[in-house]
């Protein structure tokens, strides 16, 4: 059905690149033989594209774009490819930007929407935040080197991510096989995973990213791979591995990515402490709050409402904090002041692996703090508490706490109550506050017994 050609004949003379075992020559599937209409991609993108042709230029659509639309699903950004240098892309479009350091590319904004096109390079690691010079573990360095389609191709992570889409004939070109594994759900590295993976750690997280958003599986090999070198991900700047996290648990597919990563023991290397916690099992709230926390994220998200990391870190990190305030506590310390330290401490040894900017970082600090105050629900500081802007997540988190089982059920529910209460009702509250602050005891599940301690 489809045609076997080679788009981009090589200039004589020129050695055909070999990859492996795998052919050189590119599927071409034309107009009639795929399901991407124009009508489905974005104006701008479409500008970009006919604007570069126009100048003599090649222009494709690549990556996510191409891979979503053929699957049907909206795709949330449009990157072209093209074989004009970024200088010549800048000099095309006056609303267009270079950035990055190592490797150059363009950004072409149209008011808030920017459209990244890049020029087809060859082998490359996508790390921009990676300072380091060297890496002790082969993870190749950012080498500024412009390539071909068929190199651009290659050096892509998945061949479903490598598909082009090319806007001179309206076809879709296929170095790598990604048009067959998008129709077998298949997630498959291109090229040796091992050696994908060591280049760049970040690709495991993609293909967990990937596999959960379009319920694909992860071919096999990949998934042996991501078994054995998972512990690479220490090598990752933090920073990059923050705006990760985000596609991963902020993107509208949390709770299947959430449990991907932890079957495929990721979870544990972004978040060392949150795995140990879920791992005890001595409480089951860790991973009810957690289940919750990242289902009203993809509720919100599907219903177009706007979600913060500081909410979802605030519940991630939260098994730590309240027990690191725990010990506070018994130590003395006023409640507050300990949810305060204990917060800095879980804080600043996550950041360790996943940067956590202050923006947010302080948001959940806030979060956490507030259950405490929430506590104090008598006087008329019950009143200033409300007013502040704080309140809204501290109290939608308590509700959290409450719906995993955690025994604050009865405090949320006075809060609850009183937010919707006549005034007379509210002065008639805060008189009697809420007897027993932290609401009745209640175990779901038996605690496990401990063995006895060997007295031999
Ligand atoms: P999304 O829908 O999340 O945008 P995407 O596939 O478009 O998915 P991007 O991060 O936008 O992902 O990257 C665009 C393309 O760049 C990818 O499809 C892939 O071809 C290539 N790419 C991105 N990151 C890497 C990487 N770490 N290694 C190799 N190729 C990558
Ligand atoms: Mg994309």
């Amino acid at each position: 059905m489809f045609s076997w050609l080679n788009p981009l004949r090589k200039k004589s003379g020129e050695a055909p690149a070999i990859r492996g075992n795998q052919p050189t020559t590119a599927q071409i599937i034309s107009r009639s033989e795929h399901g991407i209409s124009r009508s489905s991609i974005s104006e701008n993108a479409l500008k970009v594209l006919y604007r570069l042709n126009k100048a003599g230029y090649e222009a494709y659509l690549v990556g996510g774009g191409v891979r979503d639309l053929l699957l049907g699903r909206e795709p949330k950004d449009f990157d072209v490819a093209t074989d004009a240098s970024p200088d010549e892309v800048r000099r095309l479009f006056r609303n267009c930007r270079l950035i990055g350091r190592r490797f150059r590319l363009a950004h072409v904004f149209f008011g808030r929407d920017i459209i990244e096109v890049a020029t087809f390079r060859a082998l490359a690691d996508e790390s921009e935040e990676n300072d380091k010079a060297v890496s002790e573990n082969g993870i190749v360095l950012r080498d500024n080197v412009y390539g071909s389609l068929e190199e651009d191709a290659w050096r892509r992570d998945f061949t479903v991510n490598a598909l082009y889409y090319n806007i001179r004939d309206f076809s879709v070109v296929d170095y790598t096989g990604g048009m067959a594994d998008l129709k077998a759900g298949r997630l498959r590295m291109i090229g040796d995973p091992y050696t994908r993976f060591r280049e760049d750690p970040v690709r495991m997280l993609r293909a967990v990213r990937f596999a959960a958003k379009l319920g694909f599986r992860i071919d096999p090999q990949s998934e042996r791979a991501i078994r054995e070198l998972g512990y690479l991900l220490e090598e990752v700047a933090s920073a990059r591995l923050f705006d990760e996290s985000l596609k991963l648990l902020l993107a509208g597919s949390g709770v299947a990515t959430y449990e991907l990563l932890r079957h495929y023991q990721l979870f544990g290397q972004l978040f060392p402490e949150t795995e140990v916690a879920l791992t005890e099992e001595e409480e089951h709230f860790p991973h009810t709050l957690l289940l919750h926390a990242l289902e009203n994220t993809d509720n919100r998200i599907a219903e177009d409402k706007p979600v913060t990391p500081a909410f979802l870190y605030a519940a991630l990190l939260w098994q730590s904090v309240r027990s690191e305030a725990a010990l506070f506590a018994r130590k003395k310390m006023p409640p507050i002041q300990a949810m305060q330290l204990a917060g800095d401490a879980v804080v600043a040894r996550q950041v360790k692996r996943v940067a956590l900017p202050k923006r947010f970082s302080l948001q959940s600090r806030e979060i956490w703090e507030w259950q405490e105050r929430l506590k104090q629900n008598h006087g008329g500081r019950v009143f200033r508490l409300m007013e502040q802007k704080r309140f809204r997540a501290a109290y939608d988190f308590l509700l959290l706490r409450a719906g995993s089982g955690e025994p604050v059920e009865e405090l949320a529910e006075w809060w609850g109550k009183f937010q919707d209460a006549s005034e007379q009702t509210r002065q008639e509250m805060v008189r009697a506050g809420n007897k027993g602050g932290g609401g009745k005891k209640r175990r779901r599940r038996p605690p496990r017994k401990r063995p006895a301690p060997n007295r031999e």
